[in-house]
């Protein structure tokens, strides 16, 4: 048995105080969390305060050689441009050293699972061999209707590269500026594909394009030549346009929400949607958060992605939390916590292992000593 003390022990949900002992199997699996005058000996007191391993609920690991490429602040359309134009990497080698580093410094500070977006297989060799819990999510795009269906044969055959080495995966649509009528219902219609995930009113021009069909987005797709004959303007918000496509997803995670209403929040009460935050992004694309305060007053409990390196300065929930903390002082630490640790485990399903200090779990040790996060391993 391992049997750990600290100044304090969020187990997940909230602090516990100095006076409990987490104790655990010799594989890491948590036997319990007991008083300390249970625990018996040879209890470690460690530094600072310990924390259940973080889960980053929305990265893009592939995007890691594109550091410090994009300005801040230009919005996102001109964002998307700069990164479709700019992603190719200069060499293979350079872009796997960067995914490399980038999974290594995540593992650091104590991340044990990702949602990652992926439009490649690049990052298929690293996560052979990384020992954090990836789940891949192919991403789907191609707004032009007649075309939906190659489109999704393209993303499907690299989801068949992750299947073919049994890593987690699902095909997952990339924005509803991107995805069309039937590439979204092609989407839908696929048997055993969760969860889902989608990018969701990163920008204010989302919406404009669904209420009106004008805005930058439209500007956008005349630079890439893309048709839009197709669509027509709903009247709606991007959310109450496209979210009864995937009203029957069991699992559907929400990303960015930056200007999401309130109004937006309740009509996707209904589904089985999560929501999933990424402060240092929006500040860095949009310099604007989403209304926080709103998603909390409906009972929503957010999860926390970092997005990619082009447009973070790190991989660091810790960084994600903060951030939200110098924001919105207001929220306990307790609850931004809960959205570093549980409430990401339950995004992505897999709350069973992972995201809180509960009998049977494996979920791994932050330890956080004078403001900083790193793993804490059982074996140095
Ligand atoms: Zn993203």
């Amino acid at each position: 048995m391992i049997k750990l003390a600290a100044d304090d022990i969020f187990d997940g949900r909230r602090f516990l105080g100095p006076d409990r002992v987490l104790v655990l199997d010799a594989s890491g699996a948590v036997t319990a969390v007991v008083p300390r005058s249970w625990a018996g000996d040879d209890i470690q007191q460690l530094k600072g305060w310990l924390c259940p391993g973080f889960i980053n609920a929305h990265c893009h690991l592939e995007l890691s050689h594109m550091k410090g490429c994009i300005p801040e602040h230009t919005g996102l359309p001109a964002f998307l441009t700069r990164v479709m134009e700019q992603r190719q990497p200069p060499g293979p080698e350079i872009l796997e050293e960067a995914i490399e580093a980038a999974g290594q410094a995540m593992q650091a500070e104590g991340i044990v699972a990702v949602g990652d977006i992926c439009n490649t297989a690049a990052t298929l060799p690293y996560k052979l061999k990384s020992p954090l819990y990836w789940h891949s999510f192919i991403e789907c795009m191609g707004f032009v209707d007649a075309t939906a269906p190659q489109r999704l044969e393209h993303s499907a055959a690299i989801y068949a590269q992750f299947r073919a080495q049994h890593l987690p995966v699902s095909l997952a649509p990339h924005a509803p500026y991107s995805v069309s009528a039937t590439l979204f219902r092609l989407i839908a219609g696929m048997d055993n594909n969760t969860p889902l995930t989608i990018h969701n009113q990163e920008c204010a021009a989302e919406d404009e394009l669904y209420r009106q069909k004008t805005g930058a987005f439209m500007d956008f797709f005349r630079h890439f030549g893309i048709q839009t004959d197709n669509f027509e303007a709903t009247g709606r918000s991007s959310l109450q346009s496209w979210l009864p496509y995937l009203k029957d997803a069991p699992r559907l995670l929400l990303v960015h929400n930056t200007f999401t209403s309130e109004e937006d929040i309740r009509f996707a009460a209904d589904a089985n949607v999560s929501w999933c935050f990424c402060p240092n992004a929006n500040a860095y694309i949009e310099n604007r958060l989403p209304d926080t305060p709103a998603f909390l007053r409906n009972g929503v409990k957010p999860a926390l992605g970092t997005d990619s390196l082009a447009s973070n300065h790190q991989l660091s929930i810790w960084q994600e939390v903060q951030t939200v903390r110098r924001h919105y002082p207001h929220i306990p630490l307790e609850e931004v916590l809960q959205w570093a640790t549980i409430n990401g485990a339950e995004a992505l399903g897999l709350a069973d292992t992972l995201g809180s200090f509960e009998k049977g779990k494996r979920p791994g040790i932050v330890q956080i000593v004078d403001n900083n996060a790193k793993a804490y391993t059982l074996y140095e």
